[in-house]
């Protein structure tokens, strides 16, 4: 184990004026006496929370390592820091995308066993039949594992475009799984979905606006096919998430009682009431409180029972998607939270059904549910590597006191005479010290020379100010703003915009932590960077136990050694939104198995090479090389560049578009 210092802030000041008086330190002493109590895993367990949103896949080692354990409770871990190494070793580079299938089908296991429990408990005379929404990633190896695992329990899919609804046929076995078409329908999507019948799928058509009825009642009759149909219900209970307007009076999709009423209406005169089946509704993705999920359950269960009544063959209750995930591991009803776990879940989905169904002496009914986040998040994580870091510009200053400006003389003294018992004072001085300086130096009483050495003396005041105060836990009033004048930028090999859009967009929040020196104490606060042109290209917001924090704890980076960090529950939605912002591609990607040895690498998907990227510009990589080769060859001819260098500038140029767009 390493030791290090509570304030290694306090080494930027080993340098010539500093080094006197840092020998003088009375905290540095005290750092010495304090070695022993050394920074722990469990620290780093507390700090990072990751025994809250992590388990069971994830923890620390004694190493100081992640470790991953795709089965859950069922099986082996691996130490995800030696197995990014071995990936290196492959030359599959970072920016790097992790796959754990066993965590995509440990997860539709315990979706499964939840309602298993759910029904028994409750003594259900139905069953339970989930189907995994693809959009929420249509990665081809992820639906594969779906399918395959998903068989035993009759999991199936949910489709909410044509595009996805061809995945689907091409993926599921035709078995008893469900197929699940919701989304804006025109007759050939109607079409193909209910000719997939004759073949052997269970497609049920989900009605999400009125005009749907009559295009489904005639491509029925032209084909000759009994349809099996949905109806999708504006609750008027909302989801309280971000998502929340899925539902609602105003939502985009669902039709509402009136419109359930003249679609019941259309039917009947079709004489196909008999192929309604199914009431579908979805509040939203997220949803944090158990409260709103009972609410809609309770409006939802009510609205079948009656469609039963008016004469429907009701026979699917389907309740959607939106059970959450504990990203900061609160177990909350914040936003980046849940309130309730799966089996709380499961419960309540089952009992509400179960007791309207009975008062009215209804058979209950099969119950799916379009869980998309909940089976599919834990199973990616991204790993990036830090490039650098951008510290507050200290540079080493020598300082003969009679010389300089009395300014930087007083600033000087301050420094020497900080200490733990005049730290707000000292911090108060130097703040009207380098505001004095800057108005000096606007009306040209101080030279760009002496306002350098303010700023810098400034900044190395406050990094002590901060290490003593951190270090004695003394109440110092404005800790958070010394704190924020602090943080270092930590620049990492990604593009937030590719691989996290819902950071960027809607500023979800993921765990982000290093993967390894977890037996260090992080004595650094930073945010990251990514490697995009624009300041919206970060992440600055992380998660804690009981807040947001602006900063993440980080260990301090040395050149030439790696420092990775990973980015937990960020597999669902995030592959396929991501754009390509100043053109950084896909990331590569790898699907990890456990097996009987340990591990295998399945599948490896590719980034994107440069070429493919500037392709989907519109760009041909052959004539652009064409180009630059006839430029060259002017240059030559006009002696502006040598053979070899030409040689060198076109190798560089078309090595470069068969490259990955990020860096090495
Ligand atoms: C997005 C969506 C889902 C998935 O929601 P999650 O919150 O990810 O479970 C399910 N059903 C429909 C109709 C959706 O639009």
């Amino acid at each position: 184990m390493k030791e290090i210092s509570p304030s290694q802030n306090l080494n930027v000041l080993e340098k010539p004026l500093v080094q006197k008086i840092i020998n003088l330190d009375p905290i540095k002493k005290l750092e010495k006496s304090s070695a022993q109590s050394q920074w722990s895993i469990q620290d780093s367990e507390e700090l990072y929370g990751i025994n809250r949103w992590g388990i069971p896949y994830f923890s620390i080692n004694n190493l100081g390592h992640i470790t991953v354990a795709p089965k859950g409770n069922r099986g082996r871990s691996l130490d995800l820091f030696k197995l990014v190494k071995a990936l290196e070793e492959r030359s599959l580079n970072l920016p790097l995308l992790i796959h754990f299938p066993d965590i995509i089908e440990d997860r539709i296991e315990e979706l499964n066993s939840c309602f298993a429990h759910a029904i028994t408990r409750y003594n259900y005379e139905g069953s339970y039949q989930g189907v995994f929404p693809i959009k929420v990633n249509q990665q081809r190896h992820i639906v594969q594992a779906i399918v395959n695992c998903g068989n035993n329990h009759k999991y199936g899919l949910e489709v909410g475009s044509k595009p996805e609804l061809l995945i689907a046929l091409a993926q599921l076995k035709e078995s008893n799984a469900l197929l699940i078409c919701n989304g804006y329908k025109d007759q050939k999507y109607i079409e193909t979905a209910l000719l997939a019948r004759r073949l052997g799928y269970q497609t049920i058509v989900v009605v999400e606006q009125l005009s749907e009825i009559k295009l489904a009642i005639d491509t029925a009759k032209t084909q000759g096919i009994r349809p099996v149909l949905g109806i999708r219900a504006k609750l008027s209970s909302k989801g309280d998430s971000r998502w929340g307007n899925s539902a609602g009076d105003k939502a985009k999709f669902g039709l509402t009682i009136s419109e359930i009423m003249e679609a019941i209406e259309q039917l009947k005169a079709a004489e196909m009431l008999e192929s309604l089946q199914l009431l579908h509704f979805h509040i939203g993705s997220q949803i944090s409180s158990i409260a709103t999920i009972k609410e809609a359950l309770t409006e939802a269960s009510q609205i079948y029972v009656n469609l039963s009544q008016l004469g429907a063959s009701m026979k699917y209750f389907d309740v959607g998607g939106g059970l959450g995930i504990d990203y900061d591991g609160s177990h909350s009803h914040f936003p980046a939270s849940k309130n309730y776990s799966m089996q709380n879940y499961a419960n309540d989905v089952v009992a509400a059904i179960k007791i309207a169904c009975e008062t009215q002496k209804l058979k209950v009914p099969i119950i799916i549910s379009e869980s998309g986040r909940a089976i599919a998040s834990h199973q990616s994580v991204l790993l990036t590597n830090v490039l650098g870091v951008d510290k507050i510009p200290t540079f080493p200053i020598d300082i003969e006191k009679d010389k300089c400006h009395s300014l930087v003389q007083e600033m000087a003294n301050i420094y020497d005479a900080i200490n733990s018992a005049n730290c707000q004072e000292s911090y108060h001085d130097i703040l009207q010290l380098k505001k004095e300086g800057e108005s000096l130096f606007s009306f040209g009483y101080l030279n760009l020379k002496d306002r350098a050495k303010v700023e810098s003396l400034f900044w190395q005041c406050c990094q002590r100010i901060q290490g003593i105060v951190n270090h004695t836990n003394t109440g110092f009033d404005g800790l958070e703003t010394l704190n924020e004048l602090l943080f270092s930028t930590y620049y990492c090999n990604f593009s937030v915009f590719q691989s996290l859009p819902d950071s960027w967009a809607i500023e979800q929040l993921f765990p982000v932590m290093p993967i390894h020196r977890l037996n260090e104490k992080p004595t650094e606060l930073g945010i990251l960077a990514d490697l995009t042109c624009d300041s919206d290209g970060q992440i600055a917001k992380f998660i804690g136990s009981q807040e947001v924090k602006p900063h993440l704890e980080l260990h301090q980076f040395y050149e030439g050694q790696p420092y990775y960090l990973g980015i937990f529950l960020s597999g669902a939605y995030q592959e396929i939104m991501g754009s390509l912002h100043n053109l950084f591609g896909d990331t590569n990607a790898v699907h990890v198995r456990l097996d009987s040895e340990g591990y295998h690498i399945e599948h490896v998907v590719r980034g994107n090479s440069m070429a493919e990227v500037l392709k989907y510009v519109q760009y041909d990589s052959q004539d652009m090389v064409e180009t630059m080769r006839q430029k060259t060859e002017k240059a030559l001819k006009e002696k502006r560049l040598t053979l070899k260098e030409s040689w060198l500038f076109l190798k560089h140029y078309e090595e470069a578009l068969c490259n990955y767009t990020y860096l090495r």
